[in-house]
């Protein structure tokens, strides 16, 4: 039953929160029918229920307020670790996908072109003879899992197959590449403990993470201490306004603004000698390469970073007590992102990494992000290009479609595998591509955990349904489970289900007695001296009465983790460094006078899927008119000097093509730039809101690890 959001609020007597009317129009609400009678009538009781947020990577606890056992509105848990009662935007509105009313209510089938409602019974079967038809390297998998569980059994469940054409996307995901190939170990977390400045490489620290909640409290904390951030970015978005001071640079010349300020430590010989010589193999080639082209001088001609700017930082950085030179998954969305990467690893080592903590044990099996968080380090979706092999292709929440600059030539592609299967809950531009969907619960009707070590405390944190599914929808673990059984995929499988995998993955967690329950905030003083004398925190009589109550508090964490300096060795070529012979390595100099397109991700929605959610769309438009409109931000000065006016319409062209938009004045984007948000231009609305600017982008992606390049397109204005 579609019922209007004012009804609803009215009928659980104003108790719904985070639900917007929005300038779509009134935003719809759908009910199945059996709750309706409830819905009338009452009795109106309310009760709680703990989960877990799962729409990022950071996991926050969510406290879920329900009414007559509907959920109606969204707090943090204060009892967790992570978010410590806080919530984003994305969080409070989360239960708006619950009602949403384009969510899939069923499989569906395509038959002439056109989606049919068809049993599970029948998806499922048609799933299962294509993959009996096809295994191996036939059949590709993209995922798209802010679950490091679900992560991996989708790794197993391809591995299973013989295939290794899997692509696992989960924001920081890919932050692990960079280490794999030139270090032999990958940080824990940054030890904000110690930690008194850090240099931030673009990573949008409070917005788009591996833990935006957290960081926010940790970057006030560090402030609060008096340790400070610095950060270069293209852009001021609200993380850099954080930092002090924020310094504009182009990504693309990260890696000469990181190896700038290594340079002058280099000069000044205020670096950690002795853990060069022991963990920085050929040091000397490394410091002989970078005396000679990296001077302040030649960084500042090349990025247009003022020389001074990179002696003041890089001499901070000598002088901190324990420095980070940070970067996230984000850095690799240049041309030459993992060269960028790489850079700042040679910048940390200079200060022996001191800033970076790692957990001396493990109690997740398989919790080790350089082999669990790498799946998609040799595959990636522009692979589907020219794959002719290709039978089947299953997608896992993953909108790859309109997050590639490449979309036409995925599209082609797609089209030519005969069997495409989407697990999503709703009709995107990559689903509409599908002839088969199975559509997963919503995220408040499923199990899942997802496991962290941001914090610097091993921390698991457990979702569970806080409702029964609305509709014939399925949780997309047990669909991969009961494949692997029926078709003899795995011997000896240890589960049944999606519940026993996780059952199973946490066994040890309860074996080893050790860490608590998220049922208090901190252990008390006396809790401390026991687990100093020997005691365990908090015992169970065993692993069912454990994972009853991790259901009832929303996870586990151990406040008293093991852990120890990062030390890494490193080993970086001078090719690595400087990518000589490979086409990026041709790089432009910094050109005040050219345009560069920079497609810039709105707070938290790195997804793009805004849109769908009226409440987010509205929050983050520059204002209330051009909420819905596609708009460019450009530095006044540039106006000026195109004579565009604040708030006019201009026509903006790149070699893919032109848009119309609303060109905003704002002093703080880099001369140079157009800066452009990301999210609207979605198909999935009855209206086309706005455009894609990924559709306008040249194809550039990192040549390491093919993330599409954000801010390498060259713009005209009209
Ligand atoms: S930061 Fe991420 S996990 Fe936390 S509430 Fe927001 S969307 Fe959810």
């Amino acid at each position: 039953m579609h019922i209007s959001r004012r009804n609803f609020v009215k009928l659980l007597g104003g108790s719904l929160a985070g639900f917007a009317v929005g300038g779509l129009g009134e935003a719809l609400i759908k009910i199945p029918n059996a709750v309706v009678p409830i819905l009338y009538k009452g009795p109106r009781i309310e009760t709680w229920k703990i989960t877990t947020c799962a729409k990022c990577p950071g996991h926050c606890g969510l406290r879920v307020r329900m009414i007559d056992d509907l959920p109606v509105q969204v707090f943090g848990n204060p009892l967790s670790p992570i978010n410590a009662g806080g919530i984003c935007p994305m969080g409070l509105t989360s239960i708006q996908n619950l009602y949403h009313p384009d969510r899939l209510t069923s499989p569906m089938r395509k038959v002439n072109g056109k989606f049919q409602k068809v049993s599970y019974h029948e998806a499922y079967g048609i799933l299962s003879k294509a993959l009996q038809d096809n295994s191996g390297e036939k059949t590709a998998f993209v995922a798209q899992a802010e679950s490091d569980f679900m992560g991996r059994l989708i790794h197993d469940f391809t591995q299973s197959l013989k295939s290794e054409k899997v692509a696992i996307d989960r924001f920081g995901s890919k932050t692990v590449l960079p280490y794999r190939s030139a270090a032999d170990d990958y940080p824990d977390f940054i030890d904000f403990s110690r930690c008194d400045l850090i240099i931030n490489f673009g990573s949008q620290l409070t917005e788009i993470s591996e833990s935006p909640l957290f960081f926010s409290r940790a970057v006030n904390d560090l402030r609060s201490k008096r340790g400070s951030i610095v950060t270069f970015s293209p852009k001021l978005t609200p993380s850099a306004f954080k930092s002090k001071p924020w310094i504009p640079v182009l990504p693309e010349f990260y890696e000469d603004v990181a190896l700038g300020l290594a340079c002058v430590i280099l000069n000044d010989g205020t670096y950690d000698k002795g853990f060069v010589q022991k963990n920085f193999n050929d040091f000397g080639s490394f410091r002989q390469l970078i005396l000679e082209d990296y001077s302040p001088a030649d960084v500042e001609k090349k990025t247009g970073v003022p020389s001074k700017d990179i002696i003041a930082t890089a001499r901070e950085f000598a002088s901190a007590t324990s420095p980070v030179a940070y970067f996230d998954e984000s850095i690799l969305q240049s041309s030459n992102g993992t060269r960028n990467a790489y850079a700042v690893l040679a910048l940390n080592a200079l200060r022996g990494f001191s800033g970076y903590g790692k957990l001396q044990t493990r109690e997740i099996p398989g919790d080790d992000k350089t082999k669990s968080d790498a799946a998609s380090a040799s595959w990636n979706t522009s692979r589907l290009i020219g794959d002719a092999d290709l039978k089947v292709l299953l997608i896992y929440r993953s909108n790859f479609i309109f997050n590639s600059p490449n979309s036409e030539d995925l599209r082609k592609a797609i089209s030519n595998i005969p069997l495409v299967v989407s697990f999503s809950p709703f009709i995107d531009e990559t689903t509409e591509l599908a002839n088969l969907i199975i559509p997963d619960h919503d995220d408040f009707e499923k199990f899942d955990a997802m496991s962290s070590t941001v914090t610097g405390a091993p921390v698991v944190s457990v979702q569970r349904p806080v409702v029964k599914p609305f509709y014939a929808t399925t949780h997309t673990g047990d669909v991969l489970i009961s494949l692997m059984h029926d078709l003899n995929l795995s011997k000896d499988l240890p589960y049944g289900n999606y519940v026993d995998y996780l059952r199973a993955n946490l066994k040890p967690v309860y074996k080893h007695g050790k860490g608590m329950l998220m049922a208090q905030k901190k252990p008390t003083g006396l809790e401390k001296s026991l687990h100093e004398a020997g005691w365990q925190l908090t015992s169970y009589s065993d692993f069912d009465e454990f994972w009853d109550q991790m259901l009832k508090y929303g996870g586990w964490w151990d406040p008293f983790p093991k852990v120890e300096q990062f030390s890494p060795t490193l080993s970086l070529s001078a090719s690595q460094l400087t990518g000589k012979g490979s086409a990026s390595s041709e790089k432009k100099t910094h050109d005040a006078d050219s345009l560069t397109l920079n497609i810039f991700s709105k707070n938290l929605d790195y997804k793009g899927n805004m849109l769908r959610n009226a409440a987010l769309t509205e929050q983050f438009g520059v204002e209330r008119d051009v909420y819905y409109d596609t708009w460019i931000e450009i530095n006044p000065n540039t106006a000026k000097k195109l004579s565009v006016g604040d708030r006019t319409k201009v026509r903006v062209q790149t070699r893919r093509g032109s848009f119309v938009a609303t060109a905003i004045h704002n002093p703080t984007v880099v001369p140079s730039n157009i800066d452009v948000p990301f999210g609207l231009g979605h198909k999935f609305t009855e209206k086309k809101y706005g455009i894609n600017p990924i559709d306008y982008a040249d194809y550039v992606f990192d040549e390491a690890t093919g993330t599409p390049s954000l801010s390498e397109t060259s713009v005209k204005i009209e």
